[in-house]
């Protein structure tokens, strides 16, 4: 057995190194951008999350409607954020219950930022077809869930899924009296949901929170963020997981600060309402949770802390199922 010495570390990585090649560098970029794969286990059941990216959103002092921007910019570098950007990672997740396989919320599509869109590269990475995806379920209708649904070329990429949204997200978005009355930037938002589900409204399924949609994927009504927004709740065995959607973006700002509401939440009320009690849920059960814009993989615990906020604990990266 050869020791694994320092010394031949470094030697090894000085050999690799001494070889650049234009070829040889262009395949390790596009490697190192489909590394976003992380499997484990609820039960039975085989869960994969999949990174599409991140994006760095610009903000300013209106995008926090009940805190100023010197409190929130305050919050940002205490997460290490840059002063006037949320880190806003995307994670969508493959649940295989061995029956079916389930995707939640689909990816931006590569159409929200440069930096974002490696959703599908990272679906082949982990081996799963695209046509092997039986359901997908989609927690709201924003641009960042609902775009891997379809390919630039306007044609479903998930060519043999059943697709079933909240029908209180439906009811809203695609009402064409909620468009004209909607400001220039919402605007964009129905615009797209049209985009994407008018010409396939036929084979859109639509349900009413509160049931199981899915053997061991129960529903839960989670509005606020949009009227529609809907978190999951999968079960297997003894296990469950929490599926937040966008109950809070990234949760070193909003975990920690659940009473923000942010400019995107359509009724800020409800969302942090929302926020509380499901959180509340997730601590005193201890129940594992994933979020949409938690950083990768983007799953872990919340825990309560002595001021009523919260914090959020990754779980440990499990290098085998
Ligand atoms: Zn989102």
């Amino acid at each position: 057995m050869t020791a694994l010495t320092r010394r031949n570390v470094l030697a090894g990585v000085a050999s690799a190194a001494a070889v650049p090649h234009a070829a040889n560098a262009a395949a390790q970029s596009a490697e190192t951008r489909t590394q976003g794969v992380y499997r484990y286990r609820l039960g039975s059941y085989t869960l994969t999350a999949l990174y599409d990216g991140i994006w760095y959103r610009p903000i300013g002092d209106r995008f926090i409607r009940n805190a100023s921007f010197a409190d929130v910019e305050h919050a940002l570098a205490d997460a290490f954020m840059p002063a006037d950007k949320l880190a806003t990672p995307f994670t969508a997740l493959v649940v295989d219950t061995g029956s079916a396989l389930v995707l939640i919320d689909t990816g931006t599509g590569g159409q929200i930022a440069s930096s974002a869109g490696v959703l599908q590269a990272n679906l082949l990475a982990a081996g799963i077809d695209p046509k092997a995806v039986s359901l997908i379920i989609i927690s709201h209708f924003h641009p960042d869930h609902i775009n891997g649904i379809k390919d630039k070329d306007n044609d479903l990429v998930f060519a043999n899924a059943e697709i079933m949204v909240p029908a209180q997200e439906w009811a809203f978005w695609m009402d064409d009296a909620n468009l004209n009355s909607a400001g220039a930037e919402l605007k964009l938002a129905f615009r797209n949901q049209r985009r994407i589900f008018s010409d396939i409204e036929k084979s859109v399924t639509r349900f009413d929170p509160g049931g199981e949609i899915s053997p061991g994927i129960a529903t839960i009504a989670a509005p606020g963020h949009t009227p529609g927004h809907t978190v999951f709740a999968v079960h297997s065995g003894d296990q469950s997981m929490l599926v937040l959607g966008d109950t809070a973006q990234h949760p070193a700002v909003f975990a920690r600060h659940p009473d923000w509401q942010a400019a995107f939440d359509i009724d800020g009320d409800a969302a942090v309402m929302t926020r509380k009690k499901l959180f509340d849920r997730a601590a005193a059960d201890r129940m594992l949770v994933t979020g949409y814009h938690f950083p990768f993989p983007a799953c872990g615990h919340l825990i309560k802390t002595a001021s009523g906020a919260y914090e959020h604990v990754p779980v440990e990266w499990q290098p085998d199922l």
